[in-house]
């Protein structure tokens, strides 16, 4: 998995009119390899922000974001392309900038897997696999434009786990799902971080997927403060 060090982050979303927001005001933040950390805090707070910035989508104004040592803030945009490709998985909030609507499920999954070097490719769990493991296999041949949210929200998570990333960053990825789908997506998380060593940061609210994990960090007011243990150690 990957090593993920945060120090002195700041983020600015500028406003023409004066009205800058600081979303982030220096954050500092250390997950080991293979670690799965859940992060907690109010609306507002910069989780999302942090994210992003996490996984190239938006430069940081200052501090620090290195994955495994290499510094995101100022990666050129085919690095990051290359990031975003095979090292990172990504569920953000939203329609997703990942997923073709006019595509299926599968083929979505298949061209995600197309990026993958070929050394690493013959690895990775098959698409029928992926979408089955999420209860998606009726639909795998479905384009995405006819699913439900939730039914999406299932084809993100099964999209970002496809290259088997050494990080997984998802922004509330179980939102949308009952009881069952939400089990499935914890499970097959879990089943990818065997196999490949995934390190794991989620955005969550809900307190059963925060109690799964190694750790749980909380944002507030664009800084990570209070820092527990829970999940397995407890
Ligand atoms: P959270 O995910 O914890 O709800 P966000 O990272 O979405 O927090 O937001 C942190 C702050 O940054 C909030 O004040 C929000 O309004 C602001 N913000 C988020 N995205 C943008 C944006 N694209 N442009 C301007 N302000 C933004
Ligand atoms: P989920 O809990 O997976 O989000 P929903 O409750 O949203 O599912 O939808 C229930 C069922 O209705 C789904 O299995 C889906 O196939 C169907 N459905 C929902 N929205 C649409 C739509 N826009 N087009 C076709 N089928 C839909």
């Amino acid at each position: 998995g990957t090593e993920v060090v945060c120090e002195g982050v700041v983020h600015v979303y500028p406003d023409p009119s004066g009205d800058d927001v600081v979303a982030l005001r220096g954050v500092d933040l250390r997950v080991a390899p293979g670690e799965r950390v859940a992060l907690l805090g109010p609306s507002g707070a910069g989780k999302s922000t942090l994210l992003a910035l996490l996984g190239g989508l938006v430069r940081a104004s200052a501090g620090s974001l290195r994955l495994d040592g290499a510094e995101v803030r100022t990666m050129d945009e085919r690095a990051l392309l290359r990031l975003r490709a095979t090292g990172v998985g990504t569920v953000l909030q939203g329609p997703s900038r990942n997923l073709l609507p006019y595509a299926t499920a599968e083929q979505n999954v298949a061209l995600v897997q197309r990026a993958v070097p070929r050394s690493r490719r013959r690895g990775l769990l098959a698409p029928r696999d992926l979408l089955d493991a999420l209860g998606l296999a009726d639909l795998a041949r479905r384009r995405l434009g006819a699913l439900s949210g939730g039914e999406l929200q299932r084809v993100a998570v099964a999209v970002a786990l496809a290259n088997g990333p050494g990080l997984l960053l998802a922004d509330e990825p179980t939102s949308q799902l009952g009881t069952a789908h939400r089990t499935a997506v914890l499970d097959l998380v879990d089943r990818v971080c065997e196999r490949f060593g995934t390190t794991v940061v989620v955005v969550t609210h809900d307190p059963g997927v925060a109690a799964r994990w190694d750790r749980t960090l909380t944002i507030r007011d664009g800084r990570v403060g209070s820092e527990g243990r829970l999940g397995r150690d407890r």
